[in-house]
């Protein structure tokens, strides 16, 4: 059931600079846009990791909620109120005769069955696949 959560007062707004291409490197303000106007490739995020290094932790990661939101301080969105949807934290299990067959010691699958509710297209953009 999708529902609005509560973060924790954690500005990090700043640590996101600019909109950068990835193919030729032009730089845009912050707004909702995904590619280039000059050569049409990929825009992402251009972070200040410095501040990143100060302010987030793996404990302050941890203690986010169950889902992608925990990330919150690397998602480039406005609210501080987010519906979450559960998107995120899809399980990884263990595929041991898979593993045998293709002569692998270990072999994980990542399941998308539990809290798919993206169309493939933004599955196949986001970050954490
Ligand atoms: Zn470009």
């Amino acid at each position: 059931m999708p529902q609005a959560i509560e973060l924790k007062a954690q500005s990090t707004t700043a640590a996101f600079q600019a909109l950068k291409c990835k193919e030729c490197g032009e730089e845009y303000e912050l707004k909702a846009s995904h590619v280039c106007e000059l050569c049409f490739g990929p825009l992402e995020v251009k972070y200040d990791y410095d501040f990143l290094r100060r302010t987030v932790t793996r404990e302050t990661i941890e203690a986010g909620p169950n889902s992608i939101w925990r990330y919150r301080p690397f998602l480039p969105v406005e609210t501080d109120t987010p519906i979450d949807v559960g998107t995120g934290m899809t399980p990884l299990l263990q595929a041991n005769r898979l593993a045998r067959r293709l002569g692998l010691k270990k072999l994980y699958i990542k399941t998308m069955r539990s809290t798919c509710r993206l169309s493939a297209s933004k599955i196949g953009s986001s970050p954490w696949r």
